[in-house]
């Protein structure tokens, strides 16, 4: 996808930073939510490079800041979602409708939000995540972009999904999965 309407490096940066994460494991899984964001963060700006590296590393270092509880019960796990969510729109100076990662993060974000505040049951809960990233990924599509690369190509961008937004919606998939076993 980032080959369509980028640079084709994006997956490439992912892979890095997630091999980095992966090789930290270990030492992670000793730290509390707070401390392991924030490391998280760290290492994925040092190692992913590109606009999708900067902005993730942000995202896990806001939520390393806003991670103050150890009980991660789901109003918490909004909070400090929403929190990384709002340093990738400062940081991007960007916001939903700009063909970006943002559109799968941004309605994640809003789905968590409105269950917390209806304590809303676990299945309930993981099955909005992954309807608001998919139905957010998949409108990209027919997005102009306005921010990043796709941004030079104007109308040529449309009728592509944009890849940060993909991949985004793959790891908030996987991590409803993983989290309804
Ligand atoms: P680069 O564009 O530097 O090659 P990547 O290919 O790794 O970096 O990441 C590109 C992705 O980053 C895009 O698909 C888009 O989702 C996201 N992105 C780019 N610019 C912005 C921005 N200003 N705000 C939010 N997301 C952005
Ligand atoms: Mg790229
Ligand atoms: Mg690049």
């Amino acid at each position: 996808m980032d080959r369509a309407i980028g640079d084709g490096d994006h997956v490439t940066n992912l892979l890095r930073g997630l091999e980095a994460l992966t090789k930290q494991n270990d030492e992670l899984i000793q730290l509390d939510w707070s401390a392991a964001f924030m490391k998280m963060g760290m290492t994925l700006m040092s190692t992913m490079g590109g606009a999708s590296g900067s902005l993730l590393g942000s995202m896990f270092v806001s939520m390393g800041k806003a991670a103050k509880d150890p009980d991660m019960d789901l109003t918490a796990v909004s909070t400090i979602y929403s929190a990384g969510v709002e340093s990738i729109k400062a940081r991007g100076k960007a916001d939903i409708g700009e063909k970006t990662m943002l559109d799968t993060l941004i309605p994640v974000m809003q789905s968590l939000q409105s269950d917390a505040e209806q304590n809303a049951d676990k299945a309930t809960v993981l099955s909005n995540m992954k309807t608001a990233a998919t139905q957010g990924m998949q409108s990209t599509k027919d997005m102009l972009a306005t921010k990043g690369r796709a941004s030079f190509l104007g109308e040529r961008a449309r009728g592509h999904i944009d890849a940060g937004a993909r991949t985004s919606q793959l790891i908030l998939c996987v991590i409803a999965d993983e989290l309804s076993k």
